[in-house]
């Protein structure tokens, strides 16, 4: 069970998660937790950070930390008075070593990817003896695991870390022994290097961290414990009448969360998938609803389109050139000097007469992707690279696409009766996704023009 930052955020939702915990294990059930940093503390880290790297004055290191310091303490004495004292003292260490690193940043003004990942990873160091001492608060054995002692150990890729094969066995070894007699609290988000440097998994990583572990442990399900009722048709903050799925397949739902859906974290998925785990979104603050399923099949939604996500932080990319009409190996160079820099392509669409590709990019690789492209452009391959930042791309979800003719003309008809126009249309080959590209501005008006055209909002067990 993963509990994410709302779920761990005050004193009664504290209380709620002892709760769930304390009912599954008297229902008989082994429970492994993990864990997020209470909500908006890794924010206010990064923050406090990028003020510390760039003020010549002194940084409010001391006002941050002791705000921070207060929160937890009146956490802790609310849901574990009886603990309280030792573990005020744990965290009180850890404030202080968060404390000289800070410093040392602000004096030396160097702040490496890996230091910042050891800095990041405070908010779950922080939570995690507190949820521990809660559930011993009420009797439950329970140990605090950091996310290397659990077992997890990953790339060196700092900021956006992925589990290594080996962690599976690692964790196995070190967390399921734990559960017959005890709840682990293994904080989320972080890992460490086979070197053991620590590294993060990404923001909002502690869903990934939670489907490793489960996957680790061989869990029967993968529960992930949030702030609404389940995976819904659309974002709830933007489409008012979202509904919860009551399931949803693997494929689907990494669709949607690739494009920004942030209900679960897109590398989350796999993990489950490989060993068809079940995965269960469910309400921390409303236990009794059923929540959504997430399944290798699609079970019992028959819809053909079901739900659809909106990511506004894109740029598109063109690459344009006659030279590349038949010439083989344009789109590699393209692509591998793409990759060199890490720029992630999140979709592609070249027109037949091969004189033109496009590509959707996080906006934070535009700059990347143009000093990549350049110079290709200056060998002559293509002839120019243009980008347009102001873009919105959405993802229309559902594997009834598939076998479905005539969904792709809904959907383009009905953006045209809005007068949305459409600057890029691409689908992947699974058939489950078909998204495309708007201006910046069109984005929500998109998403509520589909929402309504495929009555997402009504209940579909028709
Ligand atoms: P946590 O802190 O529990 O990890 P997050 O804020 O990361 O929670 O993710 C839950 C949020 O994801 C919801 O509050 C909701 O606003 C947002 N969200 C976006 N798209 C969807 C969707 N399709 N279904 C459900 N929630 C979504
Ligand atoms: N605390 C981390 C973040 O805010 C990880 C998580 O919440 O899942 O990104
Ligand atoms: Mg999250």
């Amino acid at each position: 069970m993963k509990f994410g930052g709302t779920s761990v955020g005050e004193t009664d939702c504290i209380g709620r998660v002892a709760d769930i915990v304390e009912s599954h294990r008297s229902a008989g059930d082994e429970v492994a937790v993990v864990v997020s940093a209470c909500s908006g503390v890794t924010d206010q880290i990064i923050a406090v950070t990028d003020e510390v790297m760039a003020s010549k004055e002194q940084p409010r290191i001391e006002t941050f930390l002791s705000t921070i310091r207060e929160r937890h303490l009146r956490l802790l004495n609310a849901v574990a008075p009886d603990h309280a004292r030792e573990v005020a003292a744990v965290i009180d260490d850890r404030l202080t070593r968060l404390q000289n690193i800070l410093t040392a940043v602000h004096t030396l003004k160097e702040l490496t990817p890996r230091s910042r990942d050891y800095v990041i990873s405070f908010g779950e160091r922080l939570s995690a003896p507190i949820v521990c001492a809660a559930l011993k608060q009420r009797g439950i054995p329970s140990v605090v695991l950091d996310g290397v002692e659990a077992g997890i150990v990953t790339t060196a890729n700092h900021g956006d870390a992925r589990a290594l094969p080996v962690s599976e066995e690692r964790i196995r070894a070190r967390v399921a022994p734990l559960l017959a007699d005890s709840v682990p609290v293994i904080m989320g988000f972080m890992g460490a290097t086979e070197q053991g440097v620590v590294t993060t998994l990404g923001r909002s990583g502690s869903d990934y961290s939670a489907a490793v572990i489960g996957a680790g442990i061989d869990a029967d399900e993968i529960w992930i414990w949030t702030d609404v009722d389940g995976v819904m048709t659309s974002d709830p903050r933007i489409i008012k009448d979202a509904r919860v799925l009551h399931d949803i397949s693997y494929l689907e739902v990494m669709e949607l969360s690739f494009f920004g859906a942030k209900v679960l974290h897109p590398r989350s998925i796999e993990p489950a998938m490989q060993k068809n785990i079940p995965i269960r979104v469910k309400n921390s603050f409303r236990p009794d609803v059923p929540g959504t399923l997430v399944l290798r099949d699609k079970h019992q939604e028959k819809r053909v389109v079901k739900a659809l996500a909106l990511i506004e932080k894109v740029a598109l990319v063109n690459i344009n050139g006659a030279q590349m009409v038949g010439r083989p190996g344009v789109a590699k160079t393209i692509f591998s000097a793409l990759a060199e820099r890490e720029v992630n392509v999140m979709m592609i669409s070249q027109g037949s007469s091969e004189a033109n590709i496009s590509l959707i990019i996080d906006e934070s690789h535009l700059e990347a992707a143009i000093a990549a492209l350049t110079p290709i452009a200056k060998q002559g391959i293509v002839r120019e690279v243009t980008y347009d930042r102001d873009v919105a791309a959405v993802a229309v979800v559902g594997a009834g696409m598939a076998g479905s003719p005539g969904t792709g003309g809904r959907i383009f008809s009905a953006l045209g009766h809005a007068g949305i126009n459409v600057m890029m249309i691409s689908q992947g080959s699974s058939e489950v996704n078909v998204s495309f590209v708007v201006k910046g501005g069109d984005g929500k008006r998109a998403l509520q023009v589909l929402h309504d055209e495929f009555r997402l909002s009504e209940n579909s067990d028709d």
